[in-house]
């Protein structure tokens, strides 16, 4: 049993920021009780997860890591926590993240930061760091994450754990508090390939309530898990991303890439390498895609409609208290991206920036459609490096950015992705990701391939 946040079951790890005790042992109770009279019970009966903090929860407080939401009950359940009810499973409480799941690290969180559990000085990467972790530290064999930029498939890298980000549309977007809406994408997190597809195929399918709901069959993602599994891979062919690769990534990070390249070709598939050359575009488009939506999709937080209001004392202005609110509310990395999305989208400013973004994007969504002419699937290591030190890039912003470089280019064209663990660095003895991209509403090939490595 979870006593508390913080308590001795988390260790400092601190991948929670809302623990569920009594909710959680309650929910269990009724699955033993209903087991006993021989009901019918949901795919993932009684099994305990762990759900980021930026999915609304009507019987638990929602933060998105952020002070402004302080004291605010969402009045709904997001369609994930609701499916996730439905196949009973037990959701344990939310999960640390980087405010309004911006960061890299889980260092951006107004909570305090989520540790590795492999190395407790280092970052357990973001922004979905308290779902990684929680895995990783044994807390939770099951964990919701959202990806934006990397932010399920980063952590995962970083802690040696499964994370998928499914096709853009896969899985419901309602109740998912909003970064940027044309990228975030909701996923599984677990510590196997199978497990991850099991909470795909609960939480992903179309949904009436979000507008962006792809209204086709889920892939056969335990099915492909199973298959792959086998340890079969003939017939596959697999591109190997040129651009990802060289100066600024870790020695141990390519050794145990190539390892595991080695291993694909070994159970049979065909490895060749592609050229996707606006990949390396895409963090600088990403980086001005996102602040515009972001400085739209956080407008909303004026200080009158969610959680926090502050300096309304009947003597002050509207505009005022908002102004008051905002300027408390935000961290600063929240506060960096408004600016920049307002400066991309201001009029004047709007085609160099937000609209050159745009084409970028779309030459990036041209790259994969060639490649997958060619391949099945996309590899190239999760991220540049291992997990770093807490506090190491906190000052550097473009130093966080540049963990995202691999995985960015999926969220702007949409595809599935997903990262695998794939061995230890030689030079640190951490966890270590292979990325897998494959073609939209292709998913199963991920597990297919995730499975056989596994
Ligand atoms: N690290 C990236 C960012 O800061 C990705 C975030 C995410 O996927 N939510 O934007």
């Amino acid at each position: 049993r979870v006593d508390a946040v913080d308590g001795p079951a988390e260790s400092g790890v601190h991948a929670f920021l809302h623990v569920d005790a009594d909710g959680a042992l309650a929910a269990a109770a009724d699955v033993d009780a209903r087991r006993a009279a021989g009901e019918r019970l949901g795919p993932l009966a009684g099994v305990p997860l762990a759900l980021k903090d930026v999915i609304t929860t009507s019987d638990m407080p929602t933060t998105a890591g952020s002070r402004i939401l302080d004291g605010w009950r969402p009045p709904y359940d997001a369609t994930i926590a609701r499916r996730l009810r439905e196949a009973d499973v037990v959701v344990l409480g939310k999960t640390n993240m980087d405010e309004f799941a911006m960061g890299s690290s889980t260092e951006n969180s107004a909570f305090g930061p989520t540790r590795n559990p492999w190395d407790m000085t280092r970052i357990p990467g973001g922004s979905g760091g308290g779902s990684a972790a929680s895995l990783a530290a044994y807390e939770a064999p099951l964990a919701i994450g959202t990806d934006t930029g990397g932010s399920i498939r980063q952590p995962a890298a970083l802690t040696g754990t499964v994370g998928v980000k499914p096709t853009y549309g896969g899985v419901s977007r309602y109740g998912l508090i909003a970064c940027a809406s044309s990228l975030d994408q909701a996923g599984p997190c677990a510590r196997t390939v199978l497990d991850a597809a099991l909470l795909h195929s609960v939480v992903a399918g179309h949904d009436a309530l979000d507008a962006t709901s792809i209204d086709q069959p889920v892939p056969d993602v335990v099915g492909a898990a199973r298959r792959g599994a086998e340890g079969d891979l003939t017939g596959l062919r697999v591109g190997v991303v040129k651009e990802f690769g060289g100066e600024g990534y870790q020695a141990g990070v390519e050794a145990r890439f190539n390892d595991a390249v080695a291993q694909l070709s070994k159970l049979g598939a065909e490895v060749v390498e592609v050229s996707c050359p606006n990949f390396v575009y895409a963090l600088p488009a990403y980086y001005l895609i996102l602040p515009s939506e972001v400085s739209s999709n956080l407008a909303r937080f004026d200080a009158m409609r969610y959680g926090l209001r502050v300096g309304d004392d009947g003597t002050r202005s509207a505009e005022e208290v908002m102004n008051r609110t905002r300027g408390a509310g935000f961290g600063a990395e929240a506060k960096r991206r408004i600016m920049l999305g307002t400066y991309a989208l201001s009029s004047g400013y709007y085609d160099a920036y937000y609209g050159q973004a745009q084409k970028v994007r779309t030459l990036v969504a041209r790259d994969f459609e060639a490649a997958f002419g060619r391949v099945d699937v996309l590899v190239s290591p999760t991220t540049p490096t291992t997990a770093f030190p807490i506090g190491e890039r906190v000052d550097d912003p473009l130093a966080m950015y540049r963990n995202d470089l691999c995985t960015i280019p999926s969220n702007l064209a949409g595809n599935a992705s997903a990262s695998f663990p794939c061995g230890l660095a030689d030079e640190d003895g951490l966890p270590v990701g292979l990325h897998v991209m494959a073609p939209v509403l292709a998913d199963d090939r991920l597990y297919r391939v995730g499975a056989a490595l596994e």
